[in-house]
């Protein structure tokens, strides 16, 4: 299917785009591959004028950039102009500190001098989602291009406008044609893209269905890949949790961005003891929001990304029900136009319901009551995913406990405060592979030489 821009507020289709021909594809490919071999040798102070300044440019847009992503997939445009200026902050970042990262590190063998020293690779293909249009972006741009490589890139089939507003952004800023550039193209021919010879490198951010089949074309071709995949993130409530604090983040953490967040709180697994007033509270603040457009100021909660994921989500609920669930409030579409769901509350889902295992991605909060902290921990832990997780409890040493026994990439005590520019992001088992962000998304896809020095003697 071709690109297409539709509004998820009101339905209205606002632009669509043909895919690539396999011609523009290899001119872009090429490109690519022209650009590397001048980019590689620029210092880092050079590569730093064109990010900084790209993240100049996105600070000083603000609210160009985040209306486009409102009118593309339905984000409240508070969070959009938020994820805007993050994303300027994350090229920031990377201008600032990419010399810092890849500097030559010391070893010290017993004879002789070594170190390790990084280069960049080549050309990396990076397929990136919707769910936050810029910031996956400048995930992968901003390390990517201070290390040297430089990047093509298929984004999401619905935000074809964000896709080339950010291609143009990296333009504007003075990136040489090739460093950066945007592809709209088919499955097919991203396969092609992953096998072509001038690749050396492929991230993923999606679902785990295209994450196994871009991984899997990747180790094909024996090449290195990252996947930052779905999760279904436990929200631990402990006995001794302070409900005022917990209950907001609870609401905040389900439904930012319309509940589409990879490492959003999904499962909510809360101990005997503040279950029912935990519930009742939630409950209230979540049939207290206000449904409308998300360019208006007021609007509290968004539209779904696209029609296609709302009907995808009420046949999860519907099928959680048939399953044996509770539908404790919710689990309709809302009547009004756009891609909108009531904001949901399973309960008494059982191990074998399809509930139990499965993303939901979008309002649907799953509420378990557990009797002790080993109880939440082995629930927790019953998941195929492992991206993140949060603990709530005045003890914060006791949630640190629990934190380190949680199996995920990432855990937070009495917060949900999920991503910096600093701060290493990512998954395990089914959440994916590889860290994006802080001082690790720069390293993964540099050649970490060893280089080993001094006169030793040939043995004899
Ligand atoms: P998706 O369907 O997997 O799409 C993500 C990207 O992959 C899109 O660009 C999509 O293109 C492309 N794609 C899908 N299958 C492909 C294939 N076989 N070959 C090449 N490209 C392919 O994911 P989604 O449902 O839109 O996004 C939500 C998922 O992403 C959730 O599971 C969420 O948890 C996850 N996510 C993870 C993170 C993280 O950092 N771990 C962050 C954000 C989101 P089209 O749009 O053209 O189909």
């Amino acid at each position: 299917m071709a690109y297409q821009s539709i509004n998820p507020n009101d339905g209205k289709l606002l632009q669509s785009f043909e895919h690539m021909s396999n011609a523009q594809l290899e001119q872009a490919l090429a490109a690519a591959e022209t650009c590397f071999q001048t980019w590689k040798h620029k210092r880092y102070a050079e590569r730093a004028l064109v990010v900084k300044k790209a993240a100049a440019l996105l600070h000083a847009h603000v609210d160009d950039f985040a209306r486009l992503e409102t009118l593309e997939m339905g984000k409240r445009i508070a969070e959009a102009r938020g994820e805007v200026r993050f994303s300027g902050d994350i090229l920031a970042y990377y201008a600032q500190h990419a010399e810092a990262f890849l500097a030559p590190a010391h070893l010290h063998p017993k004879v002789g001098q070594a170190h390790m020293e990084s280069s960049p690779t080549g050309v990396i293909f990076c397929v990136e989602p919707w769910n936050f249009p810029y910031y996956q972006l400048a995930r992968v741009a901003g390390p990517q291009l201070m290390a040297g490589n430089v990047l093509v890139v298929k984004h999401a089939g619905c935000v074809p406008q964000c896709a080339i507003a950010f291609e143009k952004l990296l333009l504007d800023a003075g990136a040489p044609v090739g460093a950066y550039t945007n592809l709209l193209i088919s499955y097919e021919q991203a396969d092609r893209v992953i096998d072509d010879p001038r690749v050396k490198g492929v991230a993923l951010t999606g679902s785990v269905a295209a994450g196994r089949s871009v991984a899997a074309r990747a180790g094909q071709n024996l090449k290195k890949s990252t996947m930052e995949l779905g999760g279904s993130d436990a929200f631990i409530v402990l006995d001794d949790a302070d409900l005022d604090k917990a209950v907001p983040w609870a609401v905040w953490g389900r439904m930012y961005n319309g509940g589409q967040t990879c490492c959003a709180a999904k499962r909510f697994i809360v101990m005997e003891a503040v279950a029912d007033k935990f519930l009742a509270r939630f409950k209230a603040a979540l049939e207290a929001l206000k449904p409308g457009d998300p360019m208006d100021e007021k609007s509290t909660q968004g539209p779904l990304s696209t029609e296609a994921a709302l009907v995808q989500l009420l046949a999860q609920v519907d099928a959680a029900v048939k399953g044996g669930a509770t539908l404790l409030m919710g689990g309709k579409r809302i009547d009004r136009p756009g891609s909108f769901m009531q904001p949901t509350i399973l309960t008494d889902i059982q191990p074998g319901n399809p509930a139990f295992r499965d993303e939901f991605f979008g309002p649907v909060v799953s509420f378990f009551r557990v009797r002790s902290e080993d109880e939440a921990i082995a629930l927790a832990n019953d998941s195929d995913f492992g991206l993140g997780g949060s603990v709530w409890t005045k003890d914060e040493a006791r949630g640190k406990r629990v934190a380190s026994r949680v199996d995920t990439g990432m855990m937070f005590v009495n917060n949900l405060d999920w991503a910096d520019a600093e701060l290493p992001f990512g998954g395990i088992k089914n959440s994916g592979y590889g860290r994006e962000l802080g001082h690790m998304g720069i390293q993964e896809f540099v050649n970490k030489k060893l280089v080993r020095s001094g006169p030793v003697a040939a043995p004899v």
